[in-house]
C-alpha cells in the first residue's frame, strides 16, 4: 500500500478560508509539518498534498488547497486551483474558523460541492478559543459541524474517528471485475508489445486489471497478439470466460477469436466501472451525425508523450475520419484539464480514465450531459471502428441496461 500511486489514492481535499487553519489541520491529522502554518493570510499558495495510509480506511492522498477569498493578486487563478482540486476530489474537508466566519462565502463554496457532488465534513478550527455562545452560534448556522482544537492530541484523535465513519460510510467503487468473471474463471489479457508500448512495464490499465483478476481467483493468461492464436489452439481450449484486449487491435484479436469465445477491450471494462456504460454507449450514435467540420474533443487522463502512433492524437481521429469520410477538427485535453466550454463540441471522446475515480468521470459525464455534449470513451470507439461494438458489449451483457 505504501507505493500506491497517488492517482489510485482516495483524494480528500482540504478548503475554506484563507487563515482558517487548513495547513494546521493536515499538519495534526499526518502529524507532521507539511504545510507551512503562519497567521498570515495565503500561506498556502499552492495546493501541498502528501499521501498516507489512513487506516483501517486505506491510502489516501491530502491536498491542502489555497484559501477562498484570497485577495492577493493571484487570488483568482489559485481559487480556480482550488476548484480543480475540488473537482477530482471524492471528499472534502471544509475548514472554518469559528472566530470569523462568512456565511455567504461558505453557502457559495458548498453550491460547487453539491455541483460536482463531492461528499464533504465540516470543521471549525480554533475550538479552544470560542465559547459556548459562540459555538451555539455557529451550529444554529452550520448543521453538521464538528469542533476541533489542532494542538490538542485528543480533540484530533476524535476528528480522525469521525472523518474515518465519514468516509467507510462512502460507496466504493465496483472492482473492475465485479459480475463479469469470478472465482475460477480463466480470462486472456492480449497486450501488444509495439513501439508505443512502455519498455521495461505495463500500464496502468494492464497492471489494475491484472491486480483485479488475483483478488478474485480469476486466472489470468497474459499474452501478446503474436501468441495469442497458438494459445486458443492449445488442446482446443474451452475453458476461456473472456478475452480482454488492447483496443488498439481489436480488429485483428477479433479475427483470430473467430466468435469462439467472448472478446472486449480494457477499456470497455474501464468504461463500464468508471462511468455510465449506458450513457458512453449512446455517445457511439452521435457519429453518423457528424457533420464535416464537426468539432471534437479527445481527453485524457495522463499527460503521457505523444508519439507517432499515439491513439488519442493520431489514431482514432484518423480511423474516425476514414469511417465517416468526413473532415473534423479536433482538440486534444489532457491531465486535470477538462474543458469549461463544452458546448462548442459536437463529441467528446475520452480515454479509459484509469487514473481517476469513477465519481471524477461521472462529474465529467454530467458536464457533456448539462451541455447537451454526447460522450463516448476509446474503447467504445474503436469497437465501434473495427466493427464489433456489439459483440463487446454483449461479452459485459448484464452491465448493457
Ligand atoms: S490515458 Fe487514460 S486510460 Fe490511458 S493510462 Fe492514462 S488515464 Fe489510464
Amino acid at each position: 500500500m505504501e507505493t500506491t500511486p497517488n492517482s489510485n489514492r482516495f483524494k480528500i481535499t482540504i478548503i475554506g478560508s484563507t487563515n482558517a487553519g487548513k495547513s494546521s489541520l493536515l499538519n495534526a491529522i499526518t502529524d507532521q509539518e507539511i504545510s507551512i502554518v503562519s497567521d498570515v493570510k495565503g500561506t498556502t499558495t499552492d495546493s501541498v498534498k502528501k499521501a498516507m495510509e489512513f487506516l483501517p480506511f486505506g491510502p489516501v492522498l491530502f491536498i491542502d488547497t489555497a484559501g477562498f477569498n484570497d485577495d492577493s493578486k493571484l487570488g483568482t487563478l489559485r481559487t480556480e486551483k482550488t476548484i480543480k482540486e475540488i473537482r477530482s476530489s471524492d471528499f472534502v474537508i471544509y475548514v472554518i474558523d469559528g472566530r470569523n466566519f462568512n456565511l455567504k462565502l461558505y453557502n457559495e463554496n458548498i453550491l460547487i460541492l453539491k455541483k460536482y457532488s463531492i461528499p464533504y465534513i465540516n470543521v471549525v478550527t480554533r475550538e479552544e478559543k470560542l465559547n459556548l455562545i459562540q459555538k451555539k452560534e455557529i451550529k444554529k448556522l452550520i448543521k453538521n459541524c464538528f469542533f476541533v482544537n489542532t494542538n490538542d492530541r485528543s480533540s484530533i484523535l476524535n476528528f480522525k474517528e469521525i472523518l474515518l465513519e465519514n468516509l467507510n460510510v462512502l460507496e466504493s467503487e465496483p472492482g473492475l471485475l465485479d459480475g463479469i468473471s469470478s472465482y475460477g474463471d480463466t480470462i486472456v489479457m492480449v497486450i501488444p508489445i509495439d513501439s508505443e508500448a512502455p519498455k521495461g512495464r505495463l500500464i496502468l490499465p494492464q497492471v489494475q486489471l491484472l491486480r483485479a483478476a488475483l483478488d478474485k481467483g480469476v486466472k489470468s493468461i497474459v499474452c501478446r497478439d503474436t501468441e495469442l492464436e497458438e494459445i486458443l489452439n492449445e488442446k482446443k481450449r474451452t475453458d476461456i470466460s473472456l478475452i480482454i484486449t488492447d483496443s488498439q487491435i481489436f480488429k485483428k484479436v477479433d479475427k483470430m477469436v473467430n466468435d469462439k469465445f467472448p472478446l472486449t477491450s480494457f477499456s470497455i471494462i474501464f468504461a463500464r466501472q468508471k462511468g455510465d456504460l449506458k450513457k458512453l454507449i449512446s455517445g457511439i450514435e452521435k457519429i453518423n451525425s457528424l457533420k464535416d467540420g464537426a468539432q471534437i474533443l479527445i481527453s485524457e487522463n495522463c499527460t503521457h508523450n505523444t508519439s507517432h502512433e499515439d491513439i488519442g492524437r493520431v489514431k482514432i481521429p484518423k480511423l474516425l475520419e476514414r469511417k465517416t469520410g468526413k473532415k473534423f477538427r479536433f482538440s486534444f485535453s489532457a491531465g486535470k484539464d477538462f474543458p469549461k466550454d463544452l458546448k462548442k463540441y459536437d463529441l467528446v471522446i475520452h480515454c479509459g480514465a484509469c487514473m481517476i475515480t469513477k465519481k471524477n468521470m461521472e462529474i465529467r459525464i454530467n458536464e457533456c450531459e448539462e451541455e447537451n455534449v454526447e460522450i463516448t470513451n476509446y474503447g467504445l470507439i474503436l469497437a465501434y471502428l473495427s466493427g464489433i461494438l456489439e459483440k463487446s458489449i454483449n461479452s459485459i451483457l448484464e452491465y448493457k441496461q
